[in-house]
């Protein structure tokens, strides 16, 4: 089942449980979905249910911003915060810091040169942008994850 926040055409918020986005579109259409308040059947799916889960950090900013978006698209920044800092955690914990050897890296994995492993590290716009004219995908982060770890 996957839970969607709707809401009617008076705006009212209320949560529907549906077993596909098809089946979401299905009962809308046929009148099955209608506001607890106001029993209209002008129904719009909201954004994604804002449900953090704490066992598991988000895997990229997209996530961590949805994570932290509330029924009425307001972001909870203290949920962001919170999503962000476990993205951050995880992205420590699963890459090895290489500092300015970062393209240099990523260059000997995608060629084959090195076995493939999570890295983490610094590249100048240029660089980055030939990376990615290489073909080798990697993320940019817009904070500060590239410290070396402590142990
Ligand atoms: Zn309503």
């Amino acid at each position: 089942m996957i839970v969607y926040n709707l809401a009617c055409d008076q705006n009212h918020p209320f949560e529907g449980w549906f077993s596909s986005p098809i089946d979401f579109e299905n009962q809308r259409d046929r009148g099955l979905v209608e506001c607890p308040i106001c029993g209209s059947k002008t129904v719009e799916r909201k954004l994604h249910a804002p449900r953090i889960n704490v066992g598991a950090a988000p895997s990229n900013r997209e996530q961590a911003v949805e994570s932290a978006t509330q029924a009425d698209g307001d972001i909870d920044t203290a949920k962001l915060a919170q999503a962000v800092a476990g993205f951050v955690k995880g992205v420590r914990e699963n890459t090895e810091y290489v500092g300015e050897k970062f393209a240099e890296e990523a260059r000997a994995m995608h060629y084959g040169e090195k076995p493939h492993k999570g890295i983490r590290g610094r590249a100048d716009k240029e660089t980055a942008r030939e990376l990615r004219e290489e073909g080798i995908e990697f993320q940019s982060l817009p904070f500060p994850v590239d410290f070396p770890n402590s142990h």
